[in-house]
């Protein structure tokens, strides 16, 4: 890194250092060589002469991890002496990537461990590369809880992350033919050095069985109960000045799940069921990204979440206090989505049943502790479950919802058609969440606009104001400082450091925009990413990205509201542009594609497979091959996100308005100097506003345009037969031009798109065609194409999560810093 990065600099300062931590002086090098030494011996179990890239790579995170010990430590201690509030952010997912570089970058250790490792003749970026990425999580969702519980931890909110530790992290894809191939995902397999295992603090979460009536009370005896263990990760903070936890809950097969009284009583089935379910709990992550099946193990793992979160919450707060009415002055819980919602009739029922309260004070006290996150809108996505099955799961909350419903219909007061938690045999999870919160949060301005409109518009209206705007951010030291060492480097040369904890400060390189010397130093930093997501791609992939080309990247879930689908027509139709006119000085691209499908959503596989056919016709075309090229490496997540972003000249944003709640991989494309060609959907609307409208390639109908469009009938038919282009494309793609060996291979999608296209595709194709026009103008005088990208990043501090962070703790949950 360094070497290179020689090149690159200008004029050079000297960078302040980074804050000391509480507990320990920054080691030098002699001493985390000494522990590095330690550990290889007496944690792995070897010697420098025989010790693989694997046990130097757990000897070196052991290390790591020691020095996160202390600040952990120190955090608890005052949290506890100063009686602090906490959060507890409970999610489904938590998609970190991997751990060790960030955690050495965040206890200022990133340069002294690679000097380190470099005496032994050893790469520290080798051996961090060998460590998989814990990809608990399928997208968004999950990366925003990521880089929360670090902002989390670098502002000093004293917190907990509750999540699942899933035994099988999302599914790994790799394509066959073309085709989307999953296979199991085996992060833990060799062993995780981050976390502390703590079996003795397990809490009993039960399914099934009855209520019964005892002395006027309603007791629940539960069928089966499982055993939920806790697994701990610090999460160090930006400067080591504080640090979280991450709680996983593990299922915990053991003797105590085996009901011995029923075995030997012969009810064999009986007694090996908690057993089983146990074993099958926190076995694998759901895949489905937006959509939830009715699941009745999704349901028993979202209430194994909120059980063992809430009881240990509890428990602490019974550590400390004796007096559970004053709750929420200690304690806030955050639902990421309704996957967690059942916290809300999980709390409830601890407080009636276990503490003796009265059902409208615990509902009172829930509601004041609990906050919940929409993340969409989308009616697939909103969990609803059954009453039959809810009864059958979870028989007291189910009354514990009923209860809450009456109390709901009755504040609804005479409104003929009252909305209800509970509707015809369905409980209603995204009503039940509103319903036990006192702060209701979207995830963008265009986002919780709609949510006030169209999605609880009752609520809305019996609890005015309970609804906020918290627009989505992204941690600049994963997403900067990490994946981008060499831009870093050039920022801190430019305008000193501290940009990492205050990203506004960027805001000093707006100077600079216009200056030949800082735009060619920038470009060179792109030219390095470039170089550095090539090598990548030529190594593991064996695909080739000429570095010449202006790299556009769509890199997200597969889903057909993101709309790959549009830009891969587009592609085919700059495609047979270029066949016609090859000499028409076309601006050489690179489209690049990532992004997993759920297994089970045929249409976005379907999309898959067109990218990757296409990708095969035009990359082995000779006429076309240095103008345009396709590549689609499988197996996008987190660790591919931090190379391919940074290389990246054109992010694609173009999701139909109105669908993409905020979105955050639009945030690190910017903020990376990547240029956004885009909609007016979620986030993007105050990305453009912050960048600047001429920076930033808007298109398409506005989220009131697609409504009025949708209803016009046959939409789709006209847009298409008003565009010229877009015609030859699908005919070309229903001839089978892309798929010669089966020509009708995507008539399914061609069809789709002349006959119901709910997503607008055709709609959007001609604007969409100008922005890339656009863009191609814009990259042909490569000054303006620098000061627009430079203007970007300047502009970004808004979007980091530290600013997202300090508004949940300001304006949920009434948490003051702690530093
Ligand atoms: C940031 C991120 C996402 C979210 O991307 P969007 O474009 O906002 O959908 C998904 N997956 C990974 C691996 C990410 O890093």
């Amino acid at each position: 890194m360094s070497e290179s990065l020689d090149e690159v600099r200008s004029d050079r300062h000297e960078s302040t250092a980074l804050p000391e931590s509480t507990a320990l002086p920054a080691p030098t090098a002699a001493s985390l060589r000494d522990a590095l030494l330690h550990h290889l011996r007496f944690t792995v179990g070897t010697t420098p002469e025989r010790a693989s890239a694997f046990d130097w790579r757990m000897a070196v995170s052991h290390t790591i991890r020691d020095r996160a010990v202390d600040p952990w430590f120190e955090s608890v201690r005052r949290t506890e002496a100063e009686d602090r509030k906490r959060v507890h952010y409970l999610s489904m997912e938590f998609l970190i990537g991997r751990i060790l570089e960030d955690a050495a970058i965040n206890l200022g250790l990133r340069d002294t461990i690679d000097e380190v490792l470099d005496g032994f003749g050893l790469s520290f970026t080798e051996i961090a590369e060998g460590e998989p990425d814990a990809a608990l999580g399928n997208g968004g969702l999950g990366r925003l809880a990521a880089c929360y519980l670090e902002s989390m931890a670098t502002v000093g909110c004293p917190g907990y992350g509750y999540g699942l530790r899933y035994e099988h992290g999302l599914f790994e894809q790799s394509f066959e033919n073309g085709r989307q191939v999953e296979t199991p995902e085996n992060w833990l397999a060799t062993g995780n050095p981050w976390d502390f295992t703590r079996p003795e603090t397990a809490y009993r979460v039960g399914f099934g069985g009855e209520v019964i009536e005892e002395g006027g009370r309603r007791i629940w005896v539960p069928r089966s109960r499982v055993l939920a263990a806790a697994h701990d990760t610090p999460v160090v903070g930006y400067g080591a000045r504080w640090a979280n936890t991450l709680r996983l809950w593990a299922a915990m097969p053991g003797a105590e799940l085996f009901d011995l009284d029923r075995f030997n009583a012969g009810d064999f089935a009986a007694a090996s069921e908690a057993e089983a379910l146990a074993r099958s709990l926190t076995r694998v992550l759901y895949p489905n990204d937006t959509t939830d099946g009715g699941k009745q193990l999704r349901l028993s793992q979202e209430y194994f979440l909120s059980s063992a979160s809430v009881q240990d919450i509890l428990a602490r707060h019974l550590g400390a206090h004796d007096d559970l009415r004053r709750l929420p002055e200690s304690v806030a819980i955050q639902m990421n989505d309704t996957h967690p919602a059942i916290a809300g009739p999980e709390l409830i029922r601890l407080l009636v049943d276990e503490h003796g309260f009265g059902f409208d004070a615990a509902a009172g006290i829930a509601t004041q502790v609990l906050g919940y996150t929409n993340h969409t809108l989308l009616p697939e996505a909103l969990e609803r479950w059954t009453v039959g099955l809810m009864r059958h799961v979870l028989p007291r909350h189910l009354e514990i919802i009923e209860g809450l419903d009456t109390q709901f219909v009755e504040l609804q007061g005479e409104r003929p058609d009252p909305v209800r938690l509970i509707g015809g045999d369905q409980v209603n999870m995204g009503d039940l969440a509103f319903a036990v919160s006192h702060k209701v949060n979207g995830v963008s301005a265009l986002h919780t606009d709609l949510v006030r409109k169209d999605l609880f518009p009752v609520h809305d209206e019996l609890h005015p104001g309970r609804i906020v705007n918290i627009t989505n951010g992204i941690t600049p030291r994963r997403w900067l400082k990490l994946a981008n060492p060499a831009l870093s480097e050039l920022i801190t040369d430019t305008i000193g450091s501290g940009w990492e904890t205050d990203l506004d400060r960027l805001r000093g390189l707006e100077q600079h925009a216009d200056d030949p010397g800082f735009q060619e130093a920038f470009g060179r930093t792109k030219r390095l990413a470039k170089v550095r997501f090539a090598d990548w791609l030529a190594a593991e992939h064996d695909i080739e990205a000429p570095l010449d080309a202006l790299f556009d990247a769509q890199v997200k879930r597969l889903h057909e509201y993101k709309r790959q689908l549009l830009n891969i027509l587009w592609t085919i139709a700059r495609y047979q542009r270029i066949k016609r006119d090859p000499g028409a000085g076309w601006v050489p691209r690179v489209k690049i594609f990532g992004g997993k499908a759920a297994p089970s959503y045929d249409t976005a596989k379907e999309i898959i497979r067109l990218i990757n056919d296409v990708a095969r016709i035009v990359n082995d075309d000779p006429e076309t091959r240095d103008l345009l090229r396709v590549i689609y490496p499988p197996n996008y997540g987190v660790s591919m996100a931090q190379k391919l972003i940074p290389a990246s000249d054109l992010s694609e944003q173009i999701s139909t308005a109105g669908m993409e709640a905020s979105g955050t991989g639009n945030m690190k494309f910017a903020l990376n100097g990547a240029l956004t060609i885009g909609t007016l959907d979620g986030a993007n609307v105050e990305i453009r506003e912050h960048v600047g409208a001429g920076n930033f390639f808007l298109f398409g109908l506005t989220t009131d345009e697609v409504a009025a469009r949708r209803s016009e009938a046959d939409h789709a038919r006209t847009a298409i037969m008003a565009s010229r282009p877009l015609q030859d494309v699908l005919q070309s793609v229903a001839e089978g031009a892309f798929s010669p060996d089966e020509p009708h291979r995507h008539g399914r999608l061609v069809d789709l798109m002349w006959n119901s296209d709910w997503f607008l595709v055709a709609s959007d194709f001609d604007a969409y065609d100008s922005a890339q026009d656009e863009v191609d103008r814009a990259y042909r005088d490569s000054h303006h194409w620098q000061r627009m990208a430079i203007l970007n990043i300047a502009r970004m501090g808004h979007f980091s999560s530290d600013r997202s962070i300090r508004e949940y703790m300001s304006r949920i949950w009434d948490i003051p810093a702690a530093l």
